[in-house]
């Protein structure tokens, strides 16, 4: 059976009793063990680290990893604003998203860096800023992912600007005065290691094409263990074999680049328990299943039910005591079949039971490992729940409430009655 994270089970009955439920929980100490350990990351010539703080955009969290000396990576205009309205300076924020913000102007004015994804993308920058410098993705042409959904590199994905298109990107540049100072490739989350190694080196060969590129971005997608089963990356030895990389590339090509990493996983991942309440539990007869419904799920943790995501699971008795266990489902409150926390792994449309401690209507359930990815990318208000609160348990071990519990009236407050 999968362990607490960080909590204890008395820490998760009074956050239960103090915040309510459902209620995410963050662990300062943790997120910043985590923000020194990419900062540690081996480089020849330099490293900045970025936050991708799609990965989880409250405020609170954004202050914790850039206090500790992470720079942002942002998904969208709206992500840049965000960090910016969190205390960010602008020139400490990389945007690299999908669409273009109507408003890149002024967010490029202010200070934010860019990089272009696509050539649409280059020609639009360079109309803006002709004569100034960007920064491009380039899709080299392999991707790695811990699942296909992950997978953003290679020639399924359509994220960045296809390496074989290299010759348009130069010509656009020219157009446009541009100087391509900056590449970034981010091939997808939860690399195996070696994958990421190997197309590390193959976006070095890329940026021999480049030639005034002085700083290259990796991106993120190390790969992080949740369950207990699982592995998490050695950044020390990820980086120790990139630094050579970067290494022979200065004695080649006599350009000491500056190493850029942007995890969103990695830094955030196993910070955060959600806490949640069991609040029914049924079965389906002596040759079905026992359901433990918790007032959760898809709203607050969508991953198992898109990716056969696992997380563990685990039932703290609201009396305190020592109870046995039962092979059961866990589920959630919505309306939805596919509305499951213990999806077979990598199989969302499967079941895969787990043996759990009994649960009892009212005991809290710990679903661990919820940093990433979960109360970011939520289905926000299906069946009308309210968004949920979150908490900060600081390092001197308060806990504090860095978002309060949605309520119906800001659920309905845009509708146009
Ligand atoms: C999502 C994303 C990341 C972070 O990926 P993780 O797998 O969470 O580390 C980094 N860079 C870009 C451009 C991204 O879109």
């Amino acid at each position: 059976m999968e362990q607490l994270a960080f909590l204890t089970e008395d820490e998760v009955r009074q956050v239960q009793r103090e915040f309510g439920s459902p209620v995410f929980v963050y662990d300062q100490a943790g997120l910043e063990d985590r923000a020194t350990q990419v900062l540690a990351f081996p480089n020849a010539f330099g490293l900045t680290g970025r936050y991708a703080m799609k990965a989880s955009s409250n405020a609170a969290i954004i202050q914790i990893l850039t206090g500790k000396g992470l720079n942002i990576d942002a998904s969208s205009g709206y992500e840049a604003e965000r960090a910016i309205r969190a205390g960010v300076a602008p020139e400490r924020i990389q945007l690299t998203a999908q669409q273009l913000p109507e408003d890149l102007g002024a967010l490029v004015r202010q200070g934010v860096l860019y990089t272009a994804c696509s050539l649409h993308q280059l020609r639009t920058y360079g109309a803006l800023f002709p004569g100034s410098e960007v920064c491009v993705r380039i899709n080299p042409g392999l991707g790695s992912g811990q699942n296909n959904r992950c997978n953003v590199g290679g020639p399924s994905s359509s994220f960045g600007i296809w390496h074989e298109h290299l010759p348009e990107v130069t010509a656009t540049a020219a157009e446009y005065q541009l100087r391509i100072t900056g590449m970034h490739t981010h091939i997808g989350s939860g690399s195996d290691p070696e994958m990421w190694v190997h197309c590390a080196t193959m976006s070095l060969d890329i940026a021999t094409r480049l030639p005034e590129v002085t700083r290259l971005s990796l991106g993120g997608g190390y790969k992080t263990g949740r369950m207990s089963y699982e592995t998490t990356a050695d950044l020390q030895a990820i980086g120790g074999r990139i630094a050579r990389e970067f290494e022979s590339f200065a004695e080649r090509y006599g350009r000491k680049l500056h190493l850029e990493v942007e995890p969103g996983t990695f830094l955030v991942a196993n910070s955060a328990t959600l806490v949640c309440t069991v609040m029914d539990v049924v079965d389906t007869g002596a040759d079905g299943h026992v359901f433990v419904k918790v007032d959760s799920g898809m709203n607050e943790v969508l991953r198992p039910s898109i990716y056969g995501a696992q997380h563990p699971i685990v039932v703290v008795p609201a009396d305190g005591a020592k109870r046995g266990t039962q092979t059961c489902l866990v589920v959630g409150r919505c309306c939805e079949s596919g509305d499951i926390l213990t999806p077979e792994p990598g199989n969302p449309e499967g079941l895969g039971s787990r043996e759990l401690t009994e649960a009892h209507i009212g005991d809290p359930v710990a679903v661990e490992a919820v940093g990433a990815y979960c109360s970011a990318m939520c289905t926000k208000n299906y069946n009308s729940f309210p968004e949920c609160a979150e908490v900060l348990r600081t390092t001197t071990g308060e806990f504090r409430l860095i978002r309060k519990r949605q309520t119906l009236e800001q659920i309905l407050a845009n509708e146009v009655a």
